[in-house]
């Protein structure tokens, strides 16, 4: 890697191609190699918030954010920094779900802040880590998406576009059910340790 190349600050990119993160102000940039038949999406370089199609206010993603929020203000969030979105990339299964936005600790961070709010408790899940850990290894291998806990109810799944090709997604899943879990958990407990988990429960306090 060059050192002698110039740095250039991320504003240098801001333009109608790439709107301001609704997060840190600064600007997105188109996020490829998705799998999913998203659209468009954006994804923030500065806090890593991902943005499905049309990206919003702040406002939106809080509201994105906190919108299936326990009574108690408990907010579940797949983690887009997580060591298995890195491994899996366009495979994670965390990619697939209804939100517009895949948020990161930095960006929820950073969005809660914008109200004076700071994180009250954080806590790594590794059941649902594994889980999501374990479908995303299997995205890897079928033409559809999150087919198995999209099954259960768990994920957006999105099924093959050809009939063989899902009757052959359903035969991967069987067949990878076993050897996808040997990976998935020390994958998610290696994750968890070094605070990449791939999902927490956060609660908010005001400052
Ligand atoms: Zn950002």
């Amino acid at each position: 890697m060059r050192s002698d190349l110039p740095t250039v600050p991320l504003e240098a990119g801001a333009g109608p191609d790439n709107p301001p993160c609704p997060v840190c102000g600064e600007p997105l940039f188109v996020w490829v190699d998705l799998p999913v038949d998203t659209g468009l999406a954006h994804r923030c370089e500065a806090c890593g918030l991902g943005v499905m199609g049309k990206t919003g206010t702040t406002a939106d993603a809080i509201a994105d954010l906190e919108r299936d929020a326990g009574e108690d203000g408990v907010v579940v969030f797949e983690n887009k920094a997580s060591l298995q979105s890195f491994v899996t990339g366009g495979a994670w299964s965390g990619l697939g779900t209804d939100h517009a936005y895949r948020f990161t600790p930095e960006s929820i961070l950073r969005l809660i802040a914008t109200r004076d709010q700071v994180l009250a408790e954080t806590r790594w899940m590794p059941g649902k880590g594994i889980l999501s850990m374990w479908q995303s290894g299997i995205n890897m291998f079928t033409f559809g998406h999150n087919l198995a806990l999209g099954a259960f109810g768990k994920a957006v799944a999105t099924p093959a576009r050809k009939p063989w090709r899902e009757s052959l997604d359903l035969f991967i899943t069987v067949v990878l059910a076993v050897p996808s879990m040997l990976f998935a958990i020390p994958i998610e407990l290696i994750g968890g340790l070094f605070r990449r988990g791939g999902a927490y429960r956060v609660r908010f306090k005001v400052l």
